[in-house]
């Protein structure tokens, strides 16, 4: 089968077509006829070396098709049905996995970590982690609904347990995962304050669904949020960028706020207010992959329109040089997904 893989970390010349045996599904697995994969940006910095990995592999962990072949235990029916791949190949097993947490499993590697991922013709997986895609969605809408939909789900209903009416506060909001949080929490009736240093991104977030946006390349932020909230701040913080930020969030936080940190930009620590955090009754907590809840609803928002995939181009999967280099030059908004050959 074709693939697109890389025989050395670099820029995104180092990715290829490359011809590669087509896995051959065991006992529980499914086979998959790739229609769609996403590029993440988590994508750019193992191809670059930058995240802990190896070359060689296939990357791409967004990834969307049809079971063409199921393995001897897997019911034959599923055969023709279109699914999403839950990329998080875990145990089953441990204490995380049985209460419903597989996104925390110790025992479990990652779709496009290690092994074959997205990029490629065919992919074999557990035919547990193939998710039927529901009535009304499309492949490469359906390649988003893990990462960075279900992320977004994960974040505020699953973390920040978002309701109707409060004030959600987003920063890095135009980027890719940005976006899909305003329109996940715009789906739930909150209201979306934005926070972007760029001012072309504007357009883009009140496209989205954001109410305000706020643009402020000095990334002081909080005096906006204070005026835009009538002295009352943000119910929920989603933190995504953290580095030079932080501290503006803290500040811009209501008593009992969630500040839920998913950025790490500049992979530095950062300095904390204790007495902020107390005064306020600040909870902060990290958020990272959906679950397979969280995936659920995902595709349900997606299916019934309530969320729009935000992509902003589809590439033939022999472009994804092409891909890496856009979002490299930061010169997309939203997702490139990778679809035909
Ligand atoms: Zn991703
Ligand atoms: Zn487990």
């Amino acid at each position: 089968m074709r693939a697109v893989s890389f025989s050395a970390f670099g820029g995104p010349e180092v990715l290829h077509v490359v011809e590669v045996e087509q896995p051959q599904p065991g006992p529980h697995d499914v086979l998959v006829r790739i229609h769609a994969a996403g590029i993440c940006y988590h994508d750019l910095l193992s191809r670059a070396g930058k995240i802990p990995g190896e070359p060689g592999r296939i990357l791409g962990h967004e990834i969307a098709g049809e079971i063409v072949t199921a393995g001897a235990s897997v019911p034959a029916d599923r055969i023709g049905e279109n699914v999403a791949i839950y990329h998080r190949l875990f145990c089953g097993s441990c204490r995380y996995c049985l209460r419903g947490r597989h996104d925390l499993c110790r025992n479990s590697r990652t779709v496009g970590e290690s092994g074959g991922g997205g990029y490629a013709e065919f992919i074999c997986v557990p035919a547990r982690n193939a998710i039927r895609l529901p009535e009304g969605i499309d492949m490469a809408a359906a390649a988003l609904a893990v990462c960075p939909i279900g992320t977004s789900v994960r974040a505020l209903i699953g973390v920040a347990t978002v309701h109707p009416g409060d004030i959600v506060l987003i920063t890095g909001a135009g980027g890719g995962l940005g976006l899909h949080q305003i329109a996940v929490a715009k789906s739930i009736a909150a209201r979306v304050i934005a926070v972007t240093s760029s001012p072309h991104k504007t357009t883009i977030i009140r496209q989205a669904g954001a109410d305000d946006v706020i643009v402020r390349p000095d990334l002081k932020f909080s005096a906006d949020v204070w005026r835009l909230t009538r002295k009352q701040g943000a119910d929920i913080v989603l933190e995504n960028v953290v580095t030079g930020t932080f501290g503006e969030s803290l500040r811009s936080a209501a008593s009992n706020a969630m500040v839920v940190v998913l950025g790490n930009v500049g992979a530095q620590p950062v300095e904390l207010d204790p007495g902020l955090v107390i005064m306020r009754r600040i909870r902060i907590a990290g958020s990272g992959i959906a679950t397979f809840a969280d995936v659920r609803t995902a595709l349900h928002l997606l299916a019934r329109k309530a969320v729009a995939p935000f992509i902003d181009r589809i590439l033939p999967f022999a472009q994804a040089q092409q891909g890496h280099a856009l979002m490299e030059k930061r010169a997309v908004s939203g997702r490139v997904v990778l679809q035909g050959w």
